[in-house]
């Protein structure tokens, strides 16, 4: 049925279909397996509380018939512009099971979410819930929101964190002003209950359950002396997938039982109230099934340092990288077939990995070590499934925007490329 990744990070239906798709559509090309979605999603559902509901953040990778898969297995989706609105829709997730997130919607998002039939918000401060209400009573709507709360931290995990210090996102657990607004209803928006998000990626399971725990804790802080009983527990994510580089979907064998042991105790009552317990996730259900093919152009010599000039940049793959804020993303390749004659020169030391854009900060790899390339050779970089093209500087040097092309099992289901373009805009007065 499903096809795990295999140890490589490749996975084997997608193996199945390479030299069609580079003949087809050349490189740089993502390519999408669905069986490998499939069996994600499957693997995250079981580490998680039985009764739980599990979205699908969208930003991770918003192709259509990646979220349409994900839509089709009964993930929710988690979204935060009228982009990512329009894709959950088009792909077949009901609108009163979607969650709107983000900081920063602006009134005309809120009314268009509202017109489709969206009936959850993430509010992230007194202003956003003073719009989401100007937005329901301007569309005659109702609306329910859960209170973001920006959480101490439970652990020092996760590759990116979005709590337990100054953060642009949701409301500090100790502001209770603020929380006392918020935790009561405002015109025809009602609070139903909390969301924490503490970080992406953490890799360590102590950490990650630890998170949670301190997720469920800070709510239950916040809750319990306001007298407010939360009918819904959106508990956020931080589950890791391996990046750019080999490696297989983590498990989480211990997660589901530290889960429950904490809400039974802060909320001994919610199972008999059937409290809705969320979780939140992109990368984990996304990030295996996506492999980035893209070509060696050139290997030169500068200094003593050898770089390996590929057809892939951060244009393509980890663009925020780009920006010279964080750390390049590091890919480890995987070279595709036997590779063509070696060029005259045969570096043994470690390559320095760049993309095509004229910048130095165009870098996938500072040091790669036991690499043998050569122009014209073909690299898989495994697990680009999450945070592949939409989270890159896709417009930067104008280039053509990588091929998405989507396998399932023995078959290729769609090929196409993401478009930039400018779209006239007819001015007013
Ligand atoms: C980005 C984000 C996610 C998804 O994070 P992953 O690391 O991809 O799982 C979930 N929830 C919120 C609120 C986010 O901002």
């Amino acid at each position: 049925m499903t096809e795990p990744s295999t140890e490589s990070g490749v996975p084997t239906s997608t193996r199945r279909h390479l030299t069609q798709i580079i003949q087809s559509v050349g490189t740089p090309a993502y390519v999408y397996d669905l069986g490998v979605v499939r069996s994600s999603f499957a693997a995250l559902r079981e580490d998680l509380p039985a009764a739980s509901e599990l979205f699908y953040s969208l930003k991770a990778n918003p192709h259509p018939l990646v979220v349409a898969q994900l839509a089709d297995l009964g993930a929710r989706a988690e979204v935060s512009s009228t982009g990512e609105l329009s894709v959950a829709l088009a792909a077949g997730c009901p609108a009163h099971g979607v969650l709107y997130t983000g900081p920063g919607k602006t009134m005309a998002e809120l009314e268009d979410a509202l017109h489709r039939g969206v009936r959850l918000f993430s509010v992230e401060s007194v202003t956003d819930r003073q719009r989401l209400a100007e937005a329901c009573s301007r569309t005659g709507s109702t609306a329910d929101y859960l209170i973001r709360v920006n959480s101490p931290r439970g652990s020092t995990g996760g590759s990116l964190r979005m709590t337990g210090r100054p953060s642009a996102f949701g409301v500090d657990h100790n502001d209770s002003q603020a929380l006392d607004r918020l935790l009561r209803p405002l015109g025809a928006v009602r609070p139903v209950g909390m969301h924490t998000f503490c970080a992406t990626n953490i890799a360590d399971p102590v950490a990650l359950a630890a998170e949670f725990e301190q997720s469920v804790r800070t709510i239950a802080a916040i809750a319990g002396p306001a007298g407010f009983t939360p009918q819904v527990l959106d508990l956020g994510g931080g589950f890791p997938a391996p990046f750019a580089r080999p490696g297989s979907l983590p498990r989480h064998p211990q997660l589901r039982a530290a889960i429950d042991a904490a809400l039974d105790t802060a909320f001994p009552d919610q199972r008999r109230n059937g409290t809705r317990v969320l979780f939140e996730s992109g990368r984990a259900l996304t990030a295996t099934a996506g492999t980035l093919l893209t070509t060696v152009l050139d290997v030169k010599l500068s200094g003593d340092r050898v770089f390996a000039v590929l057809d892939a940049g951060v244009n393509v793959l980890g663009g925020m990288s780009g920006l010279g804020r964080l750390r390049s993303p590091s890919v480890v390749p995987i070279p595709l077939g036997e590779g063509t004659p070696a060029s005259e020169l045969s570096p043994a030391g470690p390559v320095t990995l760049v993309g095509p854009l004229c910048t130095p900060l165009d870098v996938l790899a500072p040091a790669v070590e036991g690499l043998s390339l050569s122009p014209g050779q073909t690299l898989a970089i495994p697990n680009t499934g999450a945070y592949g093209p939409t989270a890159s500087l896709l417009g930067f040097l104008s280039r053509t925007p990588p091929a998405e092309v989507v396998v399932d099992g023995d078959r290729i289901v769609a090929a196409g490329r993401l478009g930039l373009h400018t779209q006239e805009v007819v001015l007013r007065g």
